[in-house]
């Protein structure tokens, strides 16, 4: 029997987990198309001189059943304890928020939030909105201390506008009452993981470790590579254009953003308004600035989150925290995340603030350099499924199609989430399961969240 031909459009993880199964597998054979020099997309790493860096810290933590006993089939992995924490006015707090530390730190916020509970204020607003949505389960002292200014600051956006689903997959926990259960009993596992995992040599080995796997299994990945075009006609696919050459697949993953594949698309039935859709579904792009400091450690914690409007930064990190490998021993990197607009001509600013905060001190940074990244967080106005639904219904009516991962479905996953919504597409295909059975999968993978 011939084998059957599946092109997959993009390298980033969803695509290399999809590309690696399908190569496992001898009735397939697979081909990886990548429109940049390198793979791994979101997550890629890079090497800066003698250290190995992530775009933003890459964490590996899962509570999805068997992907980290899968991940380690890939790469070997350490095992870190979690150590983060969230600066609030003038304190450094553990992460997750603790009832006991707010009281001690800042006993007036304490009383509100307390007020807040016991005076029955949760659950009166219509939930809306992010901002509604979090009130009714935080009630407003614990909303405007931690997730208002955070949502202006990381969308850009103001949280009224914001839809509800944000929060439903941003905040891991549903409400005070379970952080509070949490905490009492000491089970923080719904809140925040102990542990994380990380590869020796940085994500990058992750990532390096899947390609190889690809190609020994005889697998290809053609890098600096587009299609041009997706030759559509009565929901099939006649062919796909690559390098001018057409190729007929039988299946066809995208992991590309919906504009794009949309674009690219050729057929009579592609409407203005589906085009339209792809074009109002907005991201928000970051800036992450580099510097590298003359000690061999600066932070206690692996990182640290900024949520209040003063700082312009939302997050801070420092990727030796994760390996002694990152970086030589003398000298170490502090990794700041801030929109795109806020570094911009600010970085005496970030310095600054960074050294009022007792971080680093200006005598101990060497040099400075900054990476950016276009499309990193989608942003969820109120309404956007409005926008997402029809195009996602448009290409999962053509036969042999899906769309898949962080950009091809608009959403919020992490890399286990990528893992696991390929490896569950590679065998949907593999036993030629049914359309329903698909949109059961599809129900699943909503119910992914996001746990920091
Ligand atoms: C700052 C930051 C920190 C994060 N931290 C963590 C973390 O700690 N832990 C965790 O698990 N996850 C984390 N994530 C999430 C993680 O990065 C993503 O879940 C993951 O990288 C998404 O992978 P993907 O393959 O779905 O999409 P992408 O990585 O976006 O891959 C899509 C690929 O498609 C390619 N492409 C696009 N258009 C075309 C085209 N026309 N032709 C060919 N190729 C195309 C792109 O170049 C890209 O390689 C973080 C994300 C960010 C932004």
């Amino acid at each position: 029997m011939p084998k059957k031909k599946i092109i997959i459009l993009g390298a980033g993880i969803t695509g290399l987990v999809s590309a690696y199964y399908f190569s496992k597998n001898k009735d397939f054979e697979v081909t990886l198309i990548e429109k940049e020099s390198f793979i791994g997309g979101t997550a890629r790493g890079f090497e800066h001189k003698d250290f190995i860096l992530d775009y933003g810290p890459h964490k590996i933590y899962t509570e999805l059943p068997g992907i980290l006993e899968e991940i380690k089939q890939v790469v070997p992995l350490l095992k870190i304890k979690k150590k983060n924490s969230i600066y609030l006015k003038n304190n450094s707090f553990d992460f997750p928020l603790q009832i006991s530390q707010i009281a001690t730190k800042i006993p007036f916020t304490a009383f509100n939030a307390g007020i807040d509970i016991f005076s029955k204020s949760l659950k009166k607003l219509s939930d809306d909105s992010y901002e509604n949505y979090l009130i009714n389960r935080f009630g407003k002292t614990m909303y405007e201390l931690s997730f208002k200014d955070y949502a202006k600051k990381v969308w850009t956006s103001n949280p009224q506008e914001l839809d509800k689903e944000l929060a439903i997959r941003r905040v891991a926990i549903s409400g005070i009452f379970e952080l509070i259960k949490g905490i009492l009993f000491k089970n923080t596992k719904n809140i925040s993981a102990e542990y994380f995992y990380y590869p020796p040599k940085g994500i990058k080995q992750l990532l390096d470790s899947l390609a190889e796997k690809i190609i020994q299994n005889k697998g290809k990945i053609l890098l600096n590579t587009d299609i041009s075009e997706i030759k559509i006609k009565d929901k099939k696919i006649e062919f796909v254009k690559i390098k001018n050459k057409k190729i007929k697949p039988d299946y066809f993953i995208s992991t590309a953003y919906l504009d794009t594949v949309i674009k690219i698309i050729n057929d009579a039935k592609k409407t203005k308004e589906l085009i339209q859709s792809t074009e109002n579904l907005n991201y928000q792009g970051i800036n992450i600035i580099y510097f590298v400091i003359n000690k061999p450690r600066i932070l206690k914690d692996c990182w640290m989150f900024f949520p209040e409007a003063k700082f312009l930064f939302h997050r801070i990190s420092e990727q030796k925290a994760f390996s002694p490998n990152l970086g030589p021993e003398d000298k170490t990197i502090l990794m700041v995340e801030t929109t795109k607009d806020a570094s911009k001509n600010n970085i005496q600013k970030i310095i600054f603030q960074l050294e009022k905060i007792k971080i680093l001190k200006k005598e101990d940074i060497d040099y400075h350099f900054v990476k950016s990244t276009e499309r990193t967080y989608p942003i969820y106005k109120k309404g956007f499924q409005k926008n997402l639904i029809p195009v996602i219904n448009y290409l999962e009516n053509i036969k042999g199609f899906y769309t898949i991962g962080r950009p091809g479905l608009f959403n919020y996953n992490n890399m286990d989430q990528c893992w696991d919504m390929a490896k569950k597409t590679v065998e949907h295909i593999e036993k030629n399961k049914s359309k329903d059975e698909w949109q059961k999968t599809k129900k699943y993978f909503d119910k992914y969240r996001i746990v920091d």
